[in-house]
This record gives structure tokens, sequence and C-alpha cells, in this order.
């Protein structure tokens, strides 16, 4: 499992990766119970992952999808607000009540709106202040992949970066546990 064979196309667009991801979803499920099961060490398959995705993610430009920036808010902790609202000349209390909402399950907020109410003809308008969980999104450079994997299905749907390493992760592994 060391080497990445490319046999698969890539898929870009977001309306196709929609419907696709709906179609594969079972599968998605299933690969996800094996991976959970199958014994390949979680370093190992991180260091697949980032590799898969180091090699997605210089073939896809996230200013034409922006799709996350529709459909995924970001958790912002008090750092992330902090940054933004000084950014914006404001006071972090304006922030909250212009722009944020609680989010008590996550011990944050997120913003009020779909798409974000900063993204602006696909860009991000305020992107040196952006909260870190934009930063990081799809988070796929992350260790712990096997543990995170809930949201990663969840990611296939919206991010074309995601969908294309879960189905190259499902190429390369191919339902084979380790001996
Ligand atoms: S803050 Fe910027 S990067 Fe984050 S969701 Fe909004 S537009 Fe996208």
């Amino acid at each position: 499992m060391t080497s990445i064979v490319w046999l698969i196309a890539m898929e870009i667009d977001i309306n196709k990766i929609r419907k696709q991801s709906k179609e594969k979803e079972d599968e998605n499920w299933e690969f996800r119970s094996f991976l959970k099961g199958c014994g390949i060490p979680t370093g190992e398959l991180d260091s697949l992952v980032h590799r898969l995705y180091q090699k997605v993610s210089s073939e896809i430009d996230c200013k034409k999808c922006a799709n996350c920036c529709k459909e995924v808010p970001p958790i912002l902790d008090k750092d992330d607000i902090e940054k933004f609202s000084k950014s914006l000349g404001i006071s972090n209390v304006q922030f909250k009540e212009k722009f944020l909402v609680e989010d008590k399950e996550a011990n944050g907020f997120i913003f009020n709106k779909k798409p974000c109410p900063f993204l602006k003809n696909n860009l991000c308008s305020h992107y040196p202040n952006r909260p870190k969980g934009c930063i990081s999104y799809p988070h796929l450079h992350k260790s712990g992949f096997v543990f995170r994997l809930m949201d990663v299905i969840h990611n296939c749907s919206v991010c074309p970066i995601a969908f294309n390493v879960y189905e190259f992760l499902k190429d390369e592994i191919n339902f084979k546990c380790v001996e």
C-alpha cells in the first residue's frame, strides 16, 4: 500500500459529485466500516490519505468551486471571533449580533447565513482573517482519518477534493484487509 495508482478519472463538477455521492452512499458507509475493522495501521492510512490529498488538491482550483463556503458553516472560537471582528473594525459583540449564531453542540459560533456572508464572487472577502475551520477544510491533512469518517463522507457530497480522495482511497485499498 505504498504507491498511488491513478486509474480512475477525477470528477470536479459539483453537480455530478452531489449526484454520485448520493448514488455511492451505501458503498461509502460500507467502506467506512471496512476501514474501521480492516487492521490497516492508523498512521499508514493517514500517510496514504495525505499523499492522495496532496495530489488531488494540486489539481483542483478551490476558487472555481467555493462550495464549502456555500454549504458548510465553519465553527468560530473565541480567537476566530476576536481576529475577524478586529479586521472589520467592530466589537466582538457587534460581530456576533450581526453575523453569528451560537452552536452549543459545537461549543462555538457559526455564521447566521448560508452561503457565508463574506463570500463575494466565489472568493473569501476576509481571506487573511478567515476562521481556522476554513483554513483547515476539508481537514484531510490531519491525522486520525479513520476517526473522522462520518465527516469525511458528509464532505464527499460538498467538496470535490474530499470526494476524489475518498474515491481514490477506495480504488487503492479495494476493500483488501492487511494479512
Ligand atoms: S469566512 Fe471566507 S473562507 Fe470561511 S466560509 Fe466565509 S467566505 Fe468561506
